[in-house]
């Protein structure tokens, strides 16, 4: 008889670990509150950046370790979904104003320190920069590419795991509030059972994990035809580096803030000026831009940055994927495939593994 597995929450780590599962012969019952489109998840605002190398400038080395891997799977995944989604290997640059140009330095003595191979990053002059960016030459006399870098359409990705859920048999419950998720039962307007239960609830788990907190995060989505750029660009500042990521026909995704707070209501007046002016100061084009959308969540973060599984018998919590649900989930997802497999915890994932006590639960 096949193993039975609840998964409350269909954001990113929902939705790969049920698919995962189902693959492997699981009978597997998705939750969420949300529709299939799962616009209130954090999934549905974030950028969609692969990015383990830029990255390093605020994030620890073994982020780097989970997203290298995870670049290694995602092509996988993308052959296994029913529809095909926006996705580009092209690199990634980085670019500051002169006055910035410091930051640009720090990022590159960092990546330089904790880089797991030396040609992951290549300092790049004003024709490089042209070469790889047609219309960004002038404005830019030096950078950092990264080469092997990834970015997808977050969106189109939140689609294609959907209809694939559909394809591959997942039982999937929309607008299904639940109220507690425990050992082996899923408790909502009745209750479950099943074998093992996975928390993906992202930051709709903090009554169960008292220490996971909300990262606010805004960004805005441009149209603009007189923009063409093919990859990542951020733009290096002290206060916080901005991005600017493209998506199909001329539309950007321009991002992020990083406030330490749940609060989701609408982006401020501040940030968008910021997020604003930093486009306009990369590419005047932006100045005809469309202001099409604007997008906000919260991050679900622990107090180290980094993921974690807690786990108990009939449950696995997977929780603080923070700004790195893209870049982590396909290697968390092969994770706790392994541990259910073998039973016991891959060395490499051994310091995010915790049992779940009274403080945690
Ligand atoms: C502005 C911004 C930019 C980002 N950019 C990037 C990036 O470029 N690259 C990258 O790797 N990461 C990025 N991230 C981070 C990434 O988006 C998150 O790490 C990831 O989406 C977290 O996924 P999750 O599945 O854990 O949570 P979520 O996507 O939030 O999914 C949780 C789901 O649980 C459901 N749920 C919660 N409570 C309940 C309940 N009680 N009952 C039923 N359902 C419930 C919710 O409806 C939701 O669908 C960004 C985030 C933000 C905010």
């Amino acid at each position: 008889m096949s193993t039975s597995a609840g998964i409350v929450g269909a954001g990113i780590m929902g939705r790969m670990l049920a698919l995962a599962l189902r693959r492997e012969g699981w009978e597997v019952t998705l939750f969420d509150r949300d529709t299939e489109e799962g616009a209130n998840s954090c999934t549905w605002t974030g950028a969609g950046m692969i990015a383990p190398y830029c990255e390093l400038e605020a994030a620890e080395q073994f982020i780097t370790a989970l997203g290298v891997r995870s670049m290694d799977l995602w092509p996988d995944w993308m052959q296994h979904f029913a529809n095909p989604v926006y996705y580009k290997d092209g690199g990634s640059l980085v670019v500051a104003h002169p006055h910035d140009r410091i930051e640009l330095e720090r990022l590159r003595r960092r990546v330089t320190d904790n880089a797991p191979r030396p040609d992951i990053m290549r300092e790049v002059n004003e024709a490089q920069i042209r070469e790889l960016e047609p219309e960004l030459g002038e404005r830019f006399s030096s950078g950092l590419y990264f080469p092997f870098e990834q970015h997808m359409d977050n969106r189109g990705l939140m689609h294609a795991m959907g209809a694939t859920l559909q394809r591959d048999g997942v039982q999937w419950l929309t607008g299904m509030e639940i109220r507690a998720v425990e050992a082996g039962r899923v408790k909502g307007p009745e209750s479950w059972s099943f074998d093992w239960v996975f928390d993906c609830r992202g930051i709709g788990a903090k009554q169960d994990l008292p220490t996971l907190r909300g990262v606010r995060g805004e960004l805005l989505y441009l149209y603009a035809p007189e923009v063409n750029l093919s990859r990542p660009v951020r733009i290096m500042h002290p206060r916080q580096s901005i991005y600017i990521v493209p998506r199909p026909d001329h539309v950007y995704v321009v991002g992020a803030t990083a406030i330490e707070s749940e609060d989701v209501r609408a982006i401020t007046v501040r940030s968008s000026l910021e997020l604003l002016s930093a486009a306009y100061t990369v590419h005047t084009g932006f100045a005809e831009a469309r202001l099409i959308e604007t997008s906000v969540s919260a991050r679900p973060a622990l107090p180290d940055n980094l993921p974690r599984f807690f786990v108990k018998e009939g449950l696995v919590r997977i929780n603080g994927l923070y700004r790195h649900g893209f870049l982590i989930a396909p290697a968390l997802t092969e994770i706790m495939l392994a541990y259910l497999d073998s039973g016991t915890i891959p060395d490499v994932a051994k310091g995010i593994f915790e049992q779940e006590t009274a403080e945690t639960a």
